[in-house]
């Protein structure tokens, strides 16, 4: 196999320039770990930004989907499948849901949104509240609720009519929601934003001023729910009208899903949606060894313990400023705009984080990463701040 430049050096020959260019060309993961093309080893604290769950190749996950491809890869949605039905089945009890719930399944989180979206609409209302600092996804009804000016303007106009709010602050929630107002969306935990955490009781007061106007309370988990901050949803003890996911629920399968809560699970009727690949039986079959295998391994009660000693560790540095954060979904502020430093000198010694903002590093990594792999982090980390000059 060629080295990690010639991939480099190609790459961009190929590949549309959306993302800029890639830092590392990898080959193949085990646990947390994964390998470059040059066979240089690395701990992967972003997890394929919170998707891989079960880390690289775990063997539930590769079982799952040999074994759900070798009986039947797809059918479309004429037909249905088991591992279709039983994980819808799972994902409402999982969500707690009432009587009536429903399931759409995509293939992503944007398209996750994208059915919740158009879900709204059949209220008979258009205006939606979300929060500025959101993001929801990068089509242009997903776009249009991501507040975001430098991913929005490029393609003005989009779909309206949405009005954006302080994150975290229920009074400006309550004053934009009216009785035309079809749903208020919120994110549990801004992941995009490097891990924004509203003040406590912030979602119970969107419950309230969504039941106030008769409007939807929907909840994007599609990065904190399935687990990563330790519980199945982040808006645990909340009820949610409607529950979007992606991210974690195939453990790197792609599978979103659209959760109509209640009432609303019955707003969307035949002919107002539609998807050739969502609710494929190998995806489904993939979240459902996803889920079966946090439950096996008690990973819950890891991810809860691992999340705060990496983030008591990560804070014992003078040069961080705050951290944030529940379970293994944490972001934190250095004190200087030097976060891609920070990504680059971790990657020079072997640990692979993310910079959400020039200040901000957040750490998503596998829920099965090894208290060794969060300890090696831990004992690297003033050296990798040193070596990013981070003062
Ligand atoms: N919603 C939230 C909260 C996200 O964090 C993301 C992706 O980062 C999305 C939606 C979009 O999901 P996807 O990239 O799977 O389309």
């Amino acid at each position: 196999m060629s080295g990690m430049s010639d991939y480099l050096e190609r790459y961009p020959g190929a590949l549309m320039n959306t993302f800029g260019p890639p830092k590392l060309v990898l080959t193949r993961g085990a646990g947390a770990h994964v390998w470059d093309a040059d066979g240089t080893e690395y701990v992967d604290f972003l997890g394929g930004i919170a998707v891989n769950a079960l880390g690289h190749a775990h063997p539930a996950l590769v079982d799952a989907v040999t074994t759900q491809l070798s009986t039947l890869g797809h059918v479309s949605n004429f037909f249905a499948t088991v591992p279709q039905v039983e994980l819808a089945e799972r994902l409402l009890a999982l969500a707690d849901a009432p009587a009536g719930s429903k399931v759409f399944f995509t293939n992503s989180g944007t398209e996750a949104n994208e059915a919740a979206f158009k879900l709204t609409r059949r209220t008979g209302r258009t205006h939606i509240v979300a929060a500025e600092g959101g993001f929801h996804g990068r089509t242009m009804g997903a776009l249009a609720l991501t507040s975001k000016e430098a991913y929005r303007a490029p393609f003005e106009p989009l779909p309206g009519e949405v009005t954006f709010v302080p994150y975290g602050d229920a009074e400006a929630l309550a004053a934009a929601v009216t009785d035309r107002t079809a749903a208020i969306l919120l994110e549990p935990m801004q992941g995009e934003a490097g891990v924004v955490v509203p003040p406590e009781g912030y979602l119970a007061a969107a419950r309230a001023i969504a039941d106030d106007h008769g409007s939807l309370l929907w909840i994007d988990e599609v990065q904190t729910g399935l687990g990563r901050v330790g519980r199945w949803f982040a808006s645990e003890g909340v009820r949610a009208d409607v529950l979007t996911v992606a991210k974690g629920l195939g453990g790197g399968f792609p599978i979103g899903a659209c959760l109509g809560l209640g009432a609303a699970g019955d707003l969307l009727q035949p002919g107002n949606h539609g998807t050739t690949f969502g609710g494929n039986p190998v995806a489904c079959a993939a979240a459902l060894a996803v889920i079966a295998t946090i439950e096996e391994e008690g990973l819950l009660e890891h991810v809860t313990v691992l999340g705060q000693k990496l983030r008591d560790g990560l804070a014992a540095d003078p040069r961080v400023a705050e951290v944030r954060g529940e379970g293994l979904l944490i972001g934190l502020d250095l004190v200087s705009e030097s976060s891609a430093q920070v990504v680059a000198a971790a990657q020079e010694r072997g640990f692979i984080l993310n910079a959400p903002t020039p200040s901000r590093i957040r750490l998503a990594p596998p829920l099965v990463l090894t208290t060794d792999d969060a300890e090696a982090l831990l004992a690297a980390w003033p050296g990798i701040l040193d070596a990013a000059g981070v003062q």
